[in-house]
């Protein structure tokens, strides 16, 4: 389960996503009435089984639903329900109405368990943008300058999200709209890319460089949207005003 918009009276339009058949939008009528049955088990960030059917206009209906796994700390927390709204919604920016993604459902599913789960959700949540950038395509070179090709010498280097990767010093003053990367920063970068969650939790990822690997994967994938991610920078928000 993704999100929700209210529609009519009473009825609500889902955006649910599936490990058969990606993302679907479906119409789960009543469900804002007080008696309805389907209505506690249409929350965000909760595991559903549902039975669905296609209405007159070939829209899907939700006919049936139970929960499979709920995680009541995801809303409880203000900090896991923005984390958690992050990683659905660029789940729902990143997929296609009803093309099959697995991996991508267990990956949001996997990463929703651990932000309920864990005190310090930030490798979980870095872990998930370099898996998204994986599955859809946009895996961002990271070994290698994406201008000459030359392997990458141990010092500081700067990211190009237009070229999605990274650009050595000597490329540097050919190209426009890059921004330094220091190199313990890549080597987080580079690990999280190439282990499992088990690995890149174990690593952590130190404090005083969380900011510049958020920033970096966050605009890389804000511009591969083509547009801002609306959690990220609610996410900003709160961060600013709580320090
Ligand atoms: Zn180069």
């Amino acid at each position: 389960m993704l999100h929700h918009t209210n529609y009519g009276e009473a009825d609500r339009f889902l955006r649910l996503l599936t490990a058969e058949r990606g993302k679907i939008s479906a119409l789960a009528r009543g469900v804002r009435r007080m008696n309805s049955r389907k209505a506690g088990h249409l929350e965000p960030f909760t595991l559903i089984s549902a039975q669905l059917s296609k209405g007159h206009g070939s829209e899907w209906i939700v006919d049936q639903v139970s929960t499979m796994e709920a995680f009541p700390s995801m809303t409880e927390v203000l900090s896991r329900t923005i984390q958690g709204s992050y990683v659905t919604e660029l789940a729902d920016r990143f997929t296609v109405e009803e093309i099959e993604n697995r991996q991508l459902f267990r990956l949001t599913l996997e990463t929703i368990r651990r932000i309920a789960r864990m005190d310090d959700s930030f490798p979980a949540i870095r872990f998930f943008d370099l898996r998204l950038l994986d599955l859809t395509g946009y895996r961002p070179q990271l070994q290698q300058c994406v201008v000459c090709g030359k392997s990458l010498e141990p010092v500081n280097q700067y990211f190009s999200s237009i070229f999605g990767g990274i650009v050595c010093p000597s490329c540097s003053g050919s190209q426009t709209f890059l921004r330094t990367i220091s190199v313990r920063t890549l080597k987080f970068l580079r690990y999280y890319q190439n282990h499992n969650f088990p690995d890149a939790a174990a690593a952590g990822w130190p404090q005083d460089i969380r900011k510049e690997g958020e920033d970096i994967l966050t605009q890389y994938i804000a511009s591969m949207l083509e547009r801002k991610i609306n959690s990220q920078e609610f996410l900003s928000h709160v961060r600013d005003e709580s320090i």
